[in-house]
This record gives C-alpha cells, sequence and structure tokens, in this order.
C-alpha cells in the first residue's frame, strides 16, 4: 500500500490524499486550497497526477475544502464513484451546486469590475452535477468493496453532519495479514450538541493520518465560549450595532444558532433578530432534519418531542439575493450569519462592505481563518481590505470567540492518537498550518506514538 499526500500539507485546506493498493488508486477527498487568489487558482485548477487514472474517491465530508474540487476532477476526466455517507452525500450534492453558483457569480463581478483581465470560474453548473451524479452513499460501520482484495470502512468523526472517518484495509493474500490505514478526516469534539462523538477503529490500525487544525491549541470550556460568545454580542447589540458572522453553512452555523438560541431564550442576550443569510441553509437544514441517524441522544430526543434544533422564533433564513440585498437596509441590533467561513467568497464580502465601514458594527469570527484569507487579515486588525477590488476601510469591531469550532483541540487529537496505539506503525500528520502540525507531530512522538512525522507534499510513503 502507497500514500501520497497532495495537498492539505503544512496548510490547512485543500485535502487530497492518495492511496494506492493491488495496482488501483483511490483518492481521500478533493478538496478546494483557500488563501491568496493568485495562489488558490494556481493550486485549484490543475492536478499533479491524471485524473483519469483514479479508480474512485472516498469523501470524508461535504466541507468545500475537502469536496470543492470534485467537480474539476470530474472534468478532467475522472469516471469511478465517490463513496460518502449519505448525510454526506446529500450534503455535498447542494453545496457543490452552491460552490459552483458562487465561482460562477465571483467570476463575473470580477470581470466586470475588471473587464480588461477577464477570469473563468474555476467550474461551473454543469460540471458540479456531473459530479453529484458519481456520489454514493454508505452507510456507517458498514464495509463496502472497493475492489479485490480493497475494501473500506466510514467511522463517525463528530466533525459536522454525516462527517466520517475512512479505514482502508488492503489484503495481498488469502494468508497474509491485512494492512489497514485511517484517515480521520476532520474530527470534532466531544459533548457538543447535536453530534455523536468521534469513534475509534474496531480493528488495529497499521497508519494513521491525522488533521491537525488546532494540533498546538486548547479549546476554552464550553461555559467560557457561551460567555465570550454572550459579551461580544451583547456588546454590539448595546451600541445597536450589526453583528456580522462568517461561518461555514455546515456545522458552525447550526451549532453558533443553537448558542444564540439558548442565550435569548436565557435571557442573557436581548431578543434581538438572527438572520441566517444563505441560499443554501433551507436546504442543509432540511438535510439535517432527514439524517437524525447522525444525531446523539440529546438532539434525538428533542425532535421525538417535535422541537426544533434548527430554528426558533426570532431565526430568519433568507435565500434569495433580494432577500439578502435588503439586509443592508436593516438597523442593528441585529445577527447576520452568512459564508464563506473564512470570508473568501460568497454573500459574506456583501455583507462585510456594507458594514466595515461602522464603528457600532462588530464583525464575529468564530472559525479557523487560514493565512492569506481576508478573514485572516480581518483578525490581524487590518485598517483597510480590498473586497473585489474595491479598498473598504475597517471601522467595526473585529472580535474572535474561540471555542464554538466544530474540530477538536490538541488534547482530543492526543487522546484519538492514543485510542490507536495497538498495533501501529506510523502516523502522518496533515491539514494543519505547519507550527501545529510539526508541534502535534512532536507531541504524539513525546508521547511514544512509532513512526510520527508530517509528510512532504507529493512524496510516496509505502506502508
Ligand atoms: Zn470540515
Amino acid at each position: 500500500m502507497k500514500l501520497t499526500f497532495r495537498g492539505a500539507v503544512r496548510t490547512v485546506t485543500g485535502s487530497l490524499h492518495e492511496v494506492e493498493a493491488q495496482g488501483r488508486r483511490y483518492l481521500v477527498d478533493c478538496g478546494l486550497y483557500q488563501g491568496r487568489r493568485a495562489e488558490a487558482r494556481r493550486r485549484n485548477e490543475g492536478f499533479a497526477f491524471d485524473p483519469r487514472s483514479i479508480d474512485g474517491v472516498l469523501l470524508t465530508h461535504a466541507h468545500m475544502d475537502h469536496a470543492g474540487r470534485l467537480p474539476t476532477l470530474v472534468r478532467a476526466g475522472f469516471d469511478g464513484p465517490i463513496w460518502a455517507t449519505a448525510a454526506t452525500r446529500d450534503l455535498a450534492a447542494v453545496m457543490l451546486r452552491d460552490s459552483a453558483r458562487i465561482q460562477e457569480s465571483d467570476a463575473a463581478y470580477w470581470n466586470r469590475k475588471h473587464p480588461d483581465e477577464p477570469i473563468e470560474p474555476l467550474y461551473r453548473a454543469a460540471d458540479a452535477e456531473a459530479a453529484v451524479g458519481r456520489l454514493a452513499g454508505v452507510p456507517y460501520g458498514r464495509w463496502f468493496d472497493l475492489a479485490g482484495g480493497v475494501r473500506a470502512l466510514f467511522l463517525d468523526a463528530g466533525h459536522i453532519l454525516g462527517s466520517a472517518q475512512v479505514l482502508v484495509e488492503v489484503r495481498s493474500g488469502a494468508l497474509a495479514a491485512p494492512r489497514r490505514v485511517l484517515y480521520t478526516g476532520d474530527l470534532g469534539r466531544r459533548d457538543v450538541p447535536i453530534l455523536r462523538d468521534p469513534e475509534t477503529a474496531p480493528v488495529p490500525v497499521d497508519a494513521l493520518v491525522m488533521e491537525s487544525t488546532y494540533g498546538d491549541r486548547l479549546h476554552p470550556r464550553g461555559e467560557d465560549m457561551q460567555r465570550a460568545l454572550a459579551e461580544a454580542v451583547g456588546r454590539a447589540a448595546e451600541r445597536r450595532g450589526v453583528v456580522v458572522v462568517p461561518a461555514f453553512s455546515v456545522g458552525r452555523t447550526q451549532r453558533l444558532v443553537y448558542h444564540l438560541h439558548r442565550l435569548i431564550d436565557d435571557h442573557v442576550l436581548p431578543p434581538m433578530d438572527v438572520v441566517v443569510d444563505s441560499p443554501l441553509s433551507t436546504d442543509v437544514t432540511e438535510i439535517h432534519r432527514l439524517h437524525s441517524e447522525c444525531f446523539d441522544e440529546e438532539a434525538r430526543g428533542w425532535l421525538e418531542r417535535g422541537g426544533d434544533p434548527f430554528g426558533f422564533a426570532r431565526l430568519r433564513y433568507t435565500r434569495t439575493s433580494d432577500e439578502s440585498k435588503a439586509l443592508n437596509a436593516r438597523q442593528g441590533p441585529l445577527v447576520i450569519i452568512s459564508a464563506s467561513g473564512m470570508c473568501e467568497s460568497g454573500r459574506i464580502l456583501h455583507h462585510l462592505r456594507q458594514r466595515l465601514p461602522d464603528g457600532r458594527n462588530l464583525v464575529l469570527l468564530v472559525g479557523y481563518q487560514a493565512a492569506g484569507t481576508l478573514g485572516r487579515r480581518l483578525q490581524e486588525g487590518a485598517s483597510e481590505v480590498r473586497i473585489f477590488g474595491e479598498t473598504v476601510g475597517v471601522r467595526a469591531q473585529v472580535e474572535t470567540v474561540s471555542g464554538v469550532s466544530a474540530h477538536a483541540d490538541r488534547l482530543g487529537l492526543e487522546a484519538h492518537a492514543r485510542s490507536h496505539r495497538s498495533g501501529l506503525g506510523a502516523v502522518y500528520v496533515v491539514h494543519g498550518e505547519e507550527d501545529a502540525s510539526l508541534a502535534l507531530a512532536r507531541r504524539l512522538s513525546a508521547d511514544g506514538l512509532p513512526g510520527v512525522m508530517v509528510p512532504e507534499e507529493g512524496r510516496a510513503y509505502e506502508l
């Protein structure tokens, strides 16, 4: 078995891993790289291998930094199956269509502003549709065959609805011992609302491919996060400001809605409207309702009693762009949650352009902001930023509330690696900025785990 790491190596986006066994080649994830425009363009356009030589894709979850290049892969000639859990298949279908819409409208907007240097969208609706047609749903916890001697198993990752870790097993002969590699995908946290906890593989694994987004950090306790959230939003409400929250449409948005709902119900926050401005959100919320098999007991109980973990009286979802534009006229106090989570594309850009110049407003960062993204520049205190090629002054407050994250922190990652210690021969640390990956690798090594390394992009490792 041969593992090659093609993306999300010493960086946090663009997950793309290759596994070769029994003469077949598979990918685990095929995600968009997010960062500075020119580099993102270069990394997202082509592949370092021939997509026609890939026999299948195993998709861990529907976030675009894991699934967002599937349309490009299919357009370049990939014609195999894309296996995912049933919930990931449904989420990925709406999210890939939405991603194509964003690619097309961002390119159109850019081209209107810069007619002398026009760009092509990365992909179009038809490419997304072709990728959606290759998605095949597989339940958690059931082995499925990829080819003779190669099979895979999805285990809950506890990160977002449908998220999975992928266990790949290869048998080279009837008598030979199987070799197994576990890809964690994005690993969630224990004891957060709605989702189940991450699972441990039911059999020993030879190699572990671990994410390390928060490999050098600890999350605050749940109640500390709630207090920080209440204080930041409460101060903005007193100023009658508008709170703009960039958030992924899936995962963090649902979690944030859940916390705001509780804070308003408990009178910690004044009654204020919360708008989730995303054409996706209604679809995504419906898909959550369809997949109660992914929920923990608390959320299932809530649903059975007729409750709604994803809505409350002061919450509105907007779908059309006219509804979105109408938000520009709204005065605070008001919370607008919109994608994308790192402010790289989508409706959030229009809200930032509208709200950044007013000192009463608050940009609330609740997710990881990768280097080179607009979100990171705001987080680092930029006094002006470029949006759609225009300079926008930043007078709004910018605050970060950590702990709303859907990722395990350093302790969670370490515990997960330790739970696979028996039989383990190698740990490849990926999906983190270099410092975070190296820090986690050092700690895992110090903990006595064998063969821990941060792999090099493009290099093949024999297992
Ligand atoms: Zn994710």
